[in-house]
């Protein structure tokens, strides 16, 4: 899936497609670009933290996809919106033809956008969506990022199957749904639409809830699991399932539980969170983790790097492939979504009797204002996230 989709999108750039190795910053130009004339495009990216689960997923990816087709300069931005300014600077400086910047406070992209606009050096925000205001201040600005709302839809979703195949899941009997929800960093937009739309959800299926508490764990695993001891200090056995904007904050709470002797001696909690990451696929298949919801790393990183490539292109000849990219994305929500529905990606936990039996989907989109409106959407979204975690959540029965 993940490789005919980054051909196809290479193909459409008129590029070579990205191997598949991690960890290192560097890719090199191929022998057909220089002959074609052509320098390999040095893009800078600024990653708001590496200690980060799901952001060194799309790192990886990045680097992956780069092979061949650009340089990465990837610099870690350690949390600190003044040191990812700097090192914007230093982008600017060493005349980088493209950025990818994943703000550490999304709310900064209009100084970040101004120094790119003055140094006409085109910019992909990634994972942290700029308001709006932002996204307009030039054509040559672009996002990279999941839907929140749908992310925060389908883990509310897990939760409703779970309260309507399992009557014991209401502990005190009152027809109400208990839950304690930990958030993401406040602000960001995957923390507070995955927050409302998980309970909307819960709440459009027709099942009454109420909040015993909600608090931000940041992301973390560690803060995850502290927080997850003080709802249990404070609500103990009145908690009838955990709400999670992440894995890791999951995972973190998962661990706290265990401590309270869940998990064995049939004392069950329905937990869910969002990325499916390693660890909590593992969750999943150790019957710890109820269900997470895709948030796909790989072809996020990806389109970033696609993105960034195509628009560093400084040739006239190249600019006419951007086009041709740009209308061939468009063009996703037509025949090649068809397509791409029917492929699947069987590994050996997930296919039952050679039959795969569920299909990763692609979950991303990304847009920029070049074409009016929507343009440059690259939307890959359908129900089917759903399928990959009830299968997922089928695995821990
Ligand atoms: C991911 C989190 C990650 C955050 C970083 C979210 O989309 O789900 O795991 O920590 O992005 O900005
Ligand atoms: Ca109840």
């Amino acid at each position: 899936m993940t490789l005919l989709l980054t051909a196809f999108m290479v193909a459409a750039a008129g590029c070579s497609s990205g191997g598949d190795s991690a960890g290192g910053s560097t890719g090199t130009g191929t022998e057909e670009q220089a002959a074609g004339g052509t320098e390999t495009p040095k893009i800078g990216v600024a990653i708001y933290k590496f200690d980060d689960t799901f952001m060194t997923g799309v790192r990886n990816a990045m680097t992956a996809a780069a092979e061949g087709k650009a340089t990465l300069d990837i610099v870690d931005s350690q949390n600190a919106q003044p040191t990812q300014n700097e090192k914007v600077d230093l982008f600017v400086s060493k005349k980088y033809s493209a950025m990818a910047v994943n703000p550490v406070d999304r709310t900064a992209a209009g100084v970040i956008i101004d120094k790119a606009k003055a140094a006409s050096i085109p910019v992909v925000f990634l994972n942290r969506e700029p308001v709006a205001e932002d996204m307009n201040k030039w054509d040559k600005v672009y996002y990279v990022g999941a839907k929140a709302e749908e992310s925060g839809t389908i883990s509310g979703q897990l939760i409703v199957d779970y309260w309507k195949a399992h009557p014991e899941a209401d502990k005190n009997g009152d027809g109400k749904l208990q839950y304690v929800m930990l958030k993401g960093e406040p602000g960001h937009q995957d923390a507070e639409l995955r927050t409302k739309y998980s309970v909307q959800a819960i709440q459009d299926a027709g099942i009454e809830v109420e909040a015993l508490a909600e608090d931000t764990a940041m992301w973390d695993r560690v803060k995850g699991q502290e927080k997850m001891q003080a709802f249990l200090a404070s609500h103990g056995d009145k908690i009838e399932a955990v709400l999670a904007n992440n894995d890791d904050m999951a995972l973190g709470a998962i661990e706290a539980l265990k401590a309270a002797g869940y998990f064995k001696d049939g004392k069950a909690m329905p937990v869910v969170g969002v990325d499916a990451t390693a660890p909590a696929i593992q969750a999943l298949q150790d019957g710890t983790m109820l269900g997470t919801v895709l948030n796909d790393a790989k072809n996020q990183g990806a389109a970033t790097v696609a993105l960034a490539t195509a628009h560093s292109l400084r040739v006239r000849r190249q600019r006419r492939k951007i086009r041709v990219m740009t209308l061939r994305m468009a063009n996703m929500s037509g025949s090649p979504i068809r397509k791409l529905r029917k492929t699947t990606l069987p590994t050996p936990n997930n296919s039952r009797e050679g039959r795969p039996s569920y299909r990763w989907r692609p979950f991303f989109w990304a847009y920029g204002r070049e074409e009016p409106t929507w343009h440059h959407l690259i939307c890959w979204r359908w129900t089917g996230f759903r399928r990959v975690s009830r299968v997922c959540r089928h695995l821990v029965r």
